[in-house]
Formats: C-alpha cells, structure tokens, sequence
C-alpha cells in the first residue's frame, strides 16, 4: 500500500572520478583490474531463482590480451529462452503489483551501490571485457549507468504524476499500467550502462524482462546482474541468459505474451527483428512496443570561421575515443579549404602523441577493438582505402590481431564526398575527411544531409552565428543528436537524451521519460462521484 505521495530523491550526475596519477582511486582501481585480471569467473546464467550452469561454457577473454582467460560463461539453449520467458511471466503479477516507490528503492539502491561498493569492479570489468581506458570505464560503467538508474526514476515520478482533468462530480485518473506479457532486453557490447538500462527502464516501470547481452559484454553483465541482486530485484524480474540471438527470436517473437522489444545494436539486426514481428503481429496478445536505438555515420562539419584547433580536438576525442567504437563517434568530417592545413597538422600531431595498448597502462588513450570480428571488418575497410586511387590514409592504417585486437587511428582523405567510408558504418578507429571549397558551404551542408541513410549525432563547429543557424536549419533532420562547437560523444543522461531517427533508430531517447512511456500502457478511469439515476435529459421537455 502507498500511504503518501512521495518525493523521490532529486537525480544529480554521478561525479567522474579523473583516476589522476597518485590518486587512491586509481589505486583502488587498478587493484580491482588486476583481482579480476588474475582470476577467473564462472557465469551463469540468471532465470528467476537459479543460477543455471549448462556445462557447455564459452571463454571471456579481454580483447587487449586475447590469449588469456578471465573465465567462463555457460551457454544456454532453446529451453533456456523458454525458462526464461517463464520466469519473466511468473513474476510480472507479483513485481506490476509492488508499490513504485519500493521498486525505485531497487534501482535507486543499485546506483548507490555503483557509485560506492562496486565503482571499482564495474569500472575494472568493463576496462577488462570492453577494452575501454580507465576513463571511457568511468563514463559509461559507473556515471551514465548511476545517472540512468536515478533519473528514471525521476521520470517515472513525472509521468505517473501526469494526469488528466475533472468535471463536478466526475474524478479522472490515468493509470500507467505495465505491458500485457515480457520485455526482451538486446543490448550491445559497447556501453555497459546501455546493457544495464535496457532491462531497468521497462522494469522500473512494472515490467518483467528476458535480457540478451552481446557475448563480449557477458563479464561485464555479470557484475551488472550481481548489483542488481544485491539491490533487492526479486528473482524473475530480470533474467539473463546466453544464447544466439536467432535461438532467442524464434521462441520469443512466436510468443503470445511477447509485449516489447527493447534494442541497441546495428541497424541491419533492428531491421531484421522488426520484420520478424511484423510477420508474426497476429500471434501477439498485444502490439508489441519497439524500441531500437541503431548505427550511425556521426559528422564534423566545420566552418570556415572556427579556429582550427577546435576541429582538430573535437575530431581527437571524438572519433578516436574508446577506438570509434561508439555510436556517435566523429566518422565523417568536412572541413574547408583554407583551414585544412591547420586541421591536418593538428590531427597528425595529436595522433602521433596517442599511446595505444593495454586499458591496465593508464597512459594509453587507445585500447583494442573488440573482437577479431570487428578487427576484420575494420581492417578491411583500410584494405579498401589502400587500394582507391579516391583516398589516402594520412596518419595510422596499420594493424596487428597477434597479441590483441589493435588498430592505428587512421585517418582517410577522400576526394569523392560519396566515398564508401564516407558513408558506411566502419565501428572503429577510421575517420574519413573531404576538404571543401571554402565558398560551398551551403552545398556541402546539403552533402552532409544527404549522405548517409543514418541520422543518430552531428556536429557543427562555426564562429558565425549566421552560419550556425543555416546549418542547424538544413540538417534539422540529421541527427538526433546535434552539436553546436563540440564534439559529437559524450551525450549525459538528464542534459542530452540520446537517440537518432532515419536509420539510426527509432528516437525514443534513452535517459528520458520518452524511453518509459513506452514501457507503460496507460488506463483511463472515470470515476462517476454520484452516478445518474434517471435516463431522462432536460431537452426532452
Ligand atoms: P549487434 O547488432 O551486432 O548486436 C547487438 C545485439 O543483438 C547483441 O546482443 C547480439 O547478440 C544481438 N543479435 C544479433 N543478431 C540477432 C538476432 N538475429 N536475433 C536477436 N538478437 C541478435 O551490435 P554490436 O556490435 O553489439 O553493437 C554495435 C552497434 O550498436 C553499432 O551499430 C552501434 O552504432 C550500435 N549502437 C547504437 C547505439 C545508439 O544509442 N544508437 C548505442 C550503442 C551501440
């Protein structure tokens, strides 16, 4: 029972921790990496109570280091979906029917616990799984995924508090009520915090989850799920299990119960697993909610007013941070002309001042991609370069798998706007430039529109205000996320709702109330105070 209308505590950032050498945290945290480094999990699977171990198990090994094992995951198979989707339905009554502010405690208790206990490890595992740098671990682990976790619950107070008129003796209510079944959870291996929130938000908001991570996010997701329990999420609620994601499709998107998909990842598997519920709308108890947050083709347009040594640290960080590997990293800049010189040199510098190794050596800025998959797809697409008389590489373009998955920031220059790497998504450490005449700045903003089919993040970078409204005018439609003299990363939940359209996504923008109303299902309930007892209206006389 919910004797009171409750505040709930007002959401903040999280703090970011700089790790600064001599500091106790990098201590702290390096102490954590290497009791992690040195021994070795076993992961189950979570399905309502148990623990499951299947026996037949899979490595987890740190990209940076690919020959050694930081443990085992247990694979599951089609009876491990079903399991799931099982527990997810026994629990929805008992979790729908718990009073908000007790499941906001859950969650609000989990981000204390990464902010404290577990800063380290959560941090340490994702420089560990991901390869990401003490920093990048920072930002995502620990701040974006605390940040997402308390303003959720901010929202839901928000949207519950939403409410609808009355009329004399006439009381209205919206309630928002869970989805009629269970949400399948997708994540990707690039952003712990979006592995952890997309089972969150829908459960926040009433609901009960089947969670698939990406394989190379498994160490991390471990930790993740370990909070959550020890946060106090009853057993159901979230069930985490590993399988293919083909294995996982065809039970859940042919179960009646199915009521959302909750997605970040590519475009072409969104795409894939929306034509799959298409084909199967009539099997559904209800229409499904979708959700998927997709590639992108991020751009740099620089211009002719702005000091080049903005563009040439916006194009550093941003495209080069956690090695591209993220969705809205700086893949495709346009600078003019008269500038170039200046961008050039300071980007050759910049790189050439880059360390790259090993997440443990906080000195390096760059760490390995993620897999060999990845590896050989990004390597291919710097074959591609080396071969087009269109393009050269002017800094990197080298790479070696045999230690690690590791890839020299590259940086391309095309002559051909339309280049393939101008508008295909690489996911790595590859930035692609085309120098503009400095008189077709209002040409190439119509380029930059219409390049690639993507419109997740962009950025403008000018000194002329006059400029700076043409281009936020002819790109409105560009990007989700637009920038005006910054860099195109680094979106923080409550400040920047993240989410791109066209084929970037469908916008519901995570780390907002946008993302939890789709979550909820809402009823209207009139109340009549003092209920009519004579059908006879005063016009009949
Ligand atoms: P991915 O598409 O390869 O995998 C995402 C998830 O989908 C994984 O859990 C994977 O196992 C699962 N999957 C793959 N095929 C499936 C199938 N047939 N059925 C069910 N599940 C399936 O993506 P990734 O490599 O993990 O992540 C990188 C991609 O994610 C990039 O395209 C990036 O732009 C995108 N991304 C977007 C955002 C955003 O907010 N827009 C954020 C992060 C990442």
């Amino acid at each position: 029972m919910s004797n009171g209308i409750f505040n709930v505590p007002v959401a903040q950032n999280e703090p970011i921790y700089d790790y600064a050498p001599g500091s106790p945290e990098r201590e702290a945290l390096l102490a954590s990496y290497k009791d992690q480094y040195y021994s070795t999990v076993d992961v189950p699977m979570y399905i309502g109570a148990e623990e499951v171990r299947t026996g037949k198990t899979a490595a987890l090994r740190p990209p940076h280091d690919h020959q050694h094992i930081l443990g085992h995951y247990h694979i599951g198979d089609h009876t491990h979906v079903k399991a799931a989707v099982d527990a997810a339905l026994d629990a929805r009554e008992a979790w729908g029917d718990m009073p908000w502010e007790h499941r906001a405690a859950i969650f609000l208790k989990a981000a204390e616990l990464i902010s404290t206990k577990y800063r380290y490890k959560i941090n340490a595992a994702t420089m560990l799984a991901q390869g990401k740098n003490c920093y990048q671990a920072e930002i995502d682990a620990v701040c974006e995924f605390a940040d997402f976790l308390r303003y959720n619950v901010e929202y839901l107070t928000q949207i519950y508090s939403d409410q609808p008129e009355s009329s004399p003796g006439i009381w209205n209510r919206l309630e928002y009520r869970p989805l009629e079944g269970f949400v399948f959870a997708v994540t990707p291996f690039n952003f712990t915090a979006i592995a952890g929130n997309l089972p969150a938000a829908p459960a926040l908001m009433g609901n009960t989850v089947v969670w698939k991570p990406a394989d190379t996010q498994i160490f991390s997701a471990n930790v993740v799920m370990e909070i959550f329990r020890e946060a106090g999420l009853p057993a159901g609620v979230i069930n985490l299990i590993y399988v293919d994601g083909p294995v996982a499709g065809d039970y859940i998107f042919n179960h009646r119960d199915f009521a959302g998909l909750h997605f970040t990842g590519s475009t072409g598997v969104f795409q894939h697993l929306w034509k799959t519920i298409g084909t199967n709308i009539h099997k559904y108890r209800a229409y499904p909610r979708i959700v998927g947050e997709t590639g992108g083709k991020d751009f740099v347009i620089a211009h002719p007013s702005t000091p080049a040594g903005q563009v040439v640290t916006a194009l550093s960080r941003g495209a080069f941070e956690f090695q591209g590997q993220k969705c809205s990293a700086a893949s495709r800049a346009y600078v003019p002309q008269s500038m170039w010189p200046a961008v050039k040199a300071g980007l050759i510098s910049d790189l050439s001042q880059f360390k790259m190794g090993s997440p443990e050596d906080m000195g390096n800025f760059i760490n390995a991609v993620i897999d060999e998959k990845s590896f050989d797809k990004i390597a291919g697409y710097i074959d591609f370069v080396k071969g087009s008389n269109e393009a050269e590489i002017i800094s990197g373009g080298n790479y070696d798998k045999t230690s690690g998955y590791f890839i020299e920031p590259t940086v391309v220059v095309t002559s051909n706007p339309k280049f393939r790497t101008m508008v295909e998504e690489i996911f790595g450490p590859v930035l692609t430039i085309f120098v503009y005449e400095d008189d077709k700045w209002t040409e190439t903003l119509k380029l930059v529109d219409e390049t690639s089919d993507y419109a997740l993040t962009g950025a403008i970078f000018s000194a002329d205000r006059y400029a700076a409204i043409e281009a936020t005018k002819a790109l409105q439609n560009a990007a989700g996320n637009f920038y005006i003299n910054d860099k195109p990363t680094g979106a923080v939940v409550g400040q920047q709702p993240f989410g791109g359209s066209r084929g970037s996504g469908t916008n519901d923008k995570a780390g907002s109330y946008m993302n939890l109303l789709r979550w909820v299902n809402a009823r209207t309930i009139k109340e009549c105070l003092v209920p009519a007892t004579d059908f006879h209206y005063p016009f009949l006389g």
